[in-house]
């Protein structure tokens, strides 16, 4: 397995759409278990392919104790009532901001051994998966902020860009204390 690098804002693979995954190939399988890598190693709790330079629908989510792989995944229903959560971002590091969404959400899959699932989700899962989904179809959670928060969001960001040359966050270099500067409270995806 290996840590890949985690491509960061300003990078135009991070808006560009994925492609819905045909077969799983050993390929397909290689790059999930790279991905689980990534997070694990960045600290984050979900990690959608875009993230790291691949074009396949493909995010990999762990809250702590359930690791698990969405591929193709859809949001195929959700919840009326919605709530505000503070998200980040491994591609955004260090920038926080209340997000709106929907409570719950069903969220229809296939998984690492290509059978179809279904899961219903709520609270912070929820707001994973659709954080998640939304790499997937080349949208950020800045893109929910008010114009206001937005650029005060991009303001901050581009005080840290010039860590990242080329849009490039290398995990693999980062120490444990580089981490623990990006670690915050609620965690990144
Ligand atoms: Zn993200």
């Amino acid at each position: 397995m290996s840590i890949l690098d985690i491509r960061v804002l300003g990078d135009p693979i991070l808006r560009q759409a994925t492609t819905p995954v045909a077969t799983i190939t050993d390929d397909v399988r290689r790059l999930i278990d790279d991905m689980f890598e990534t997070m694990y190693h960045a600290r984050g709790i979900g990690l959608a392919a875009p993230q790291v330079g691949r074009s396949e629908r493909v995010a990999v989510i762990d809250l702590g104790d359930d690791p698990f792989v969405v591929i193709n995944p859809e949001v195929v229903q959700a919840s009326s009532s919605t709530a505000k959560g503070e998200e980040g971002c491994l591609s955004i590091p260090d920038i926080y901001a209340d997000v709106e969404r929907p409570k719950s959400v069903v969220v229809h899959a296939i998984g690492r051994d290509g059978q179809p699932f279904e899961r219903e989700a709520t609270e912070l899962l929820a707001r994973c998966l659709q954080h998640e989904i939304d790499h997937l179809d080349g949208k950020l959670f800045l893109d929910y902020l008010s114009v206001l928060k937005r650029a005060a969001a991009l303001a901050k960001w581009k005080l840290s860009a010039d860590e990242y040359p080329g849009f490039i966050r290398r995990v693999a270099l980062e120490t444990p204390e580089d981490r623990d500067e990006h670690g915050h409270p609620e965690e990144e995806l």
